[in-house]
């Protein structure tokens, strides 16, 4: 007994303070690869080898269009490496998590050379991301949480298919690093008692009936957010057979977390974003 105490006091805290402070992350860490639309003569080659097709590309006589959408996005960095003119880098970005689908597609016009590089840009629609990086963030959702439902927040999770590469990064928020618990927000194991319902992995056709099941048990108000690259778009698996893709093809959703799997912070970020829409919802 007295060695853990001893243990418990050479320690000291160790949960880090983000949002209250900037994430430290590894430099090894990959977040979402940034496009210089103005820079990049050729986009074919990044298409070609992005593996879950979150470039795409539309050629039309002697224009291009080109879209990129993070909701596909696996960060795997393989458009940055085959970038020779340095117009697609990786970025430590993470903070992605947004409440509308469409912020998270990024689209440009080119004119075309005779061989199929990009001669000119003509148009690029980058709609912003509504990222809400305040420090003041957390102090600001734990208030929140407490005026909107007078308690914490209560998450149920579901695994509609995911590889579990998204429940390790859900189990790390309740570690004493990342201590999800210090907002008033637990996870809890009926979804009667839920407000939120987070979802990982494309849904698989066996998963579909006990998705609906659990969002149809929550009591009003209620949000859903989809997390990773699967949840968003069915990522790296799609749509076939076995999958019906993105949660929005079952339930209605709130807020999208992209990533593959999206780091804690990331998860974080996403989950006191949907309290604000949570908020919203009430009388
Ligand atoms: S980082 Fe994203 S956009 Fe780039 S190749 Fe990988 S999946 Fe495709």
């Amino acid at each position: 007994m007295f060695k853990i105490l001893q243990k418990t006091v050479s320690t000291g805290i160790v949960t880090v303070n983000y949002p209250g402070e900037p994430a430290k992350i590894s430099e090894r860490f990959r977040g979402r690869p940034s496009f210089d639309f103005d820079k990049w003569k050729d986009a074919r080659a990044a298409a070609e080898v992005c593996p879950t097709g979150a470039i795409s590309l539309r050629d039309k006589g002697h224009s291009r269009s080109v879209t990129v959408d993070y909701g596909l996005c696996v960060f795997c960095g393989l458009c940055a490496e085959t970038s020779s003119d340095q117009a697609v880098r990786i970025t430590q970005e993470f903070e992605l998590a947004t409440s509308d689908r469409r912020n998270l597609v990024l689209t440009a016009e080119y004119a075309l050379n005779a061989d199929g590089t990009h001669r000119v840009l003509r148009k690029v629609n980058r709609r912003s991301l509504d990222t809400q990086t305040d420090e003041d963030i957390g102090k600001k959702m734990r208030d929140a949480i407490h005026k909107v439902l007078r308690r914490s927040l209560a998450i149920r999770e579901v695994d509609a298919g995911s590889c579990n590469g998204c429940e390790l990064e859900i189990v790390a928020l309740n570690n004493p690093i990342f201590d999800l618990e210090r907002f008033g927000i637990q996870f809890v194991a009926s979804p009667r008692h839920a407000d939120m319902l987070l979802v990982t992995g494309p849904v698989t056709r066996n998963m579909e009936l006990a998705l609906l099941k659990t969002y149809r048990a929550m009591a009003e108000p209620k949000v859903v957010v989809a997390v990773g690259a699967c949840g968003i778009s069915g990522g790296i698996f799609g749509e076939n057979y076995a999958s019906l893709g993105g949660v929005n093809k079952v339930l209605p959703v709130d807020v999208y977390i992209p990533g593959c799997p999206p780091r804690p912070q990331a998860l974080l970020h996403g989950i006191l974003l949907a309290v604000g829409r949570l908020a919203e919802r009430l009388p």
